[in-house]
């Protein structure tokens, strides 16, 4: 199959195709669903990590079939340089989540930093329960310890992009992800 548009085929390998990515999204859905309703929640608040994080929610959420209120927020990591991401600046958290069923939507779980603080932060606002729920886990970049309660897929200790992840700002629209071509890699 010819992946590329007029020619545009930054991906030099795949490591999750399309097809990978939404059965597993929707198993995923299932399995948060399942969890949802024998908690005995009639709805899901469903926070995504924007903007690498939209794209997978966007997805999942229509693979629910229960009352989903969607909200997204943004999380950004600061560093010295040396040793970036030790801690992380949320914006855009909800007003609300108080006894709310709340599943927050990540594109991926690398140090831990971003999902630890956004995690902190959430349940200072008292929601019944609080899940996380991952497309992609890199266990090799953890700084923090986390455990993210649903993860599609263990990512190789490699920088990918697609599918929401980005390498400043491109590359979220491909629908597969994987490594990009050394020619268009940051040097
Ligand atoms: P962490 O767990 O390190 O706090 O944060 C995960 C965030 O780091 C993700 O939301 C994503 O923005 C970024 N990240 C980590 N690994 C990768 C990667 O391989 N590719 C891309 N594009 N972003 C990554
Ligand atoms: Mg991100």
């Amino acid at each position: 199959m010819n992946k590329s548009i007029a020619g545009y085929d930054p991906l030099e390998r795949v490591l999750f195709s399309r097809e990978a990515i939404a059965l597993r999204v929707a198993a995923m859905a299932r399995a948060i669903q399942a969890d949802a309703e024998a908690a005995g929640a009639g709805e899901i608040t469903v926070i995504a990590v924007a903007d690498g994080g939209l794209m997978f929610a966007s997805d999942l959420i229509r693979e629910l079939r229960m009352s989903v209120r969607f909200v997204s927020v943004k999380v950004s990591a600061y560093g010295d340089g040396m040793t970036p991401r030790d801690e992380a600046v949320v914006t855009g958290a909800p007003e609300c989540i108080r006894d709310e069923y709340t599943l927050v939507v990540e594109d991926i779980l690398d140090s831990g930093v971003t999902l630890d603080s956004l995690c902190r932060v959430l349940r200072a606002g008292a929601p019944s329960a609080l899940r996380t729920a991952v497309l992609l886990d890199k266990p090799t970049g953890r700084r923090r310890e986390f455990v993210a309660d649903y993860t599609g897929f263990v990512c190789p200790d490699a920088f990918v992009v697609g599918y929401g992840l980005d390498l400043a700002g491109r590359y979220r629209n491909l629908p597969d992800i994987g490594v990009l071509r050394r020619a268009l890699q940051p040097s």
